[in-house]
């Protein structure tokens, strides 16, 4: 069945009764800000039109127990795999600082981890030529290095990678149950489809590389794809369909981190914030100050 966007009384119901809250979070669940916009039909080849999701409402995930950060496991690592040159990847300190702002949490960054033959399973790829890492080795080389304080560990890396020898590659692939996953930024380089990286692409690569770590990390909290609003959280299909995808999390999106993590709202806008201004993220930065201004009431 073809998917329909939910209309305003489904939106609503996916944020669940705000009516207990305190004033700042009541305005920070209201359906009538006017930050958000309803997520639209999704054309022939959008992730929707291909996977037609039933979406997650706020209940559906406080009831599904997801994991959340303890006081002994606080930490996201991120485990970068193999070289980040800097004339070609996002800078591991930049993504780092973006998270911790995102998840309000302490992220840390281990040191990288150089693609050995004898850890990981690696191939050329038949059409593409390019080096490729099997995800599963990944997968199997972090579980026995979950740090103790950890809540996850992502690996990030610039090569590509594929999860079995029949596919042609994956975007990344995790273990919540295990609480590790990796993600590859290698296709959200213009140069790997071998198009020219157009001026201000470092930018662009940032911007890119912040979303799948959100996005991703996300998912370890418990957070499934988003339906409702145009959100980070919703599945993408292709490149274009998530660069159209907004850098933060919608209404119903944003309870569900919030409420597993406890951070005070405001402040993470805030940190999110100065964070955008400072990699240059300008239109994100103007949201979230818009965004501020509502939650805050003014
Ligand atoms: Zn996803
Ligand atoms: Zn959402």
């Amino acid at each position: 069945m073809a998917f329909e966007p939910p209309g305003p009384d489904v939106r609503r119901e996916a944020i669940g009764d705000i009516a207990g809250l305190s004033p700042v979070l009541h305005r920070a669940f209201s359906v009538d800000a006017s930050e958000f916009e309803p997520i639209p039909k999704p054309g022939p080849h959008d992730w929707l039109a291909v996977h037609p999701e039933l979406g997650q409402t706020f209940d559906q995930f406080t009831k599904s127990h997801p994991n959340r950060p303890t006081e002994s496991r606080r930490v996201i690592y991120l485990q970068p795999l193999g070289e980040f040159d800097a004339d070609r990847s996002p800078s591991i300190e930049r993504l780092r600082e973006f998270a911790a702002a995102f998840f309000a949490m302490e992220v840390k960054a281990l040191p990288t981890v150089s693609l050995d033959a004898s850890k990981f399973t690696t191939r050329h790829n038949p059409n593409t030529g390019n080096l490729q890492i099997l995800t599963g080795d990944v997968l199997d080389f972090l579980k026995t290095r979950v740090p103790a304080e950890a809540f996850c560990v992502l690996a990030i890396t610039m090569e590509d990678l594929y999860p079995e020898p029949s596919w042609n590659f994956v975007f990344g692939q995790a273990s919540l149950r295990e609480r590790v996953g990796v993600y590859s930024f290698a296709r959200y380089d213009s140069a790997f489809y071998g198009e020219p990286r157009v001026s201000g692409y470092e930018r662009v690569l940032l911007r890119r590389s912040c979303k799948v770590l959100a996005h991703e990390t996300s998912h370890m909290f418990g957070l499934a794809h988003c339906i409702y609003f145009n959100c980070l959280m919703n599945g993408s299909n292709h490149l274009a369909e998530s660069d159209r995808r907004p850098l933060h999390l919608c209404l119903v999106c944003l309870r569900k981190l919030q409420r597993s993590v406890g951070f005070d709202v405001l402040e993470r806008y805030s940190a999110m914030d100065r964070v955008a201004r400072a990699k240059g993220l300008a239109d994100e930065a103007d949201w979230l100050s818009r965004r501020i201004k509502t939650v805050r009431g003014e």
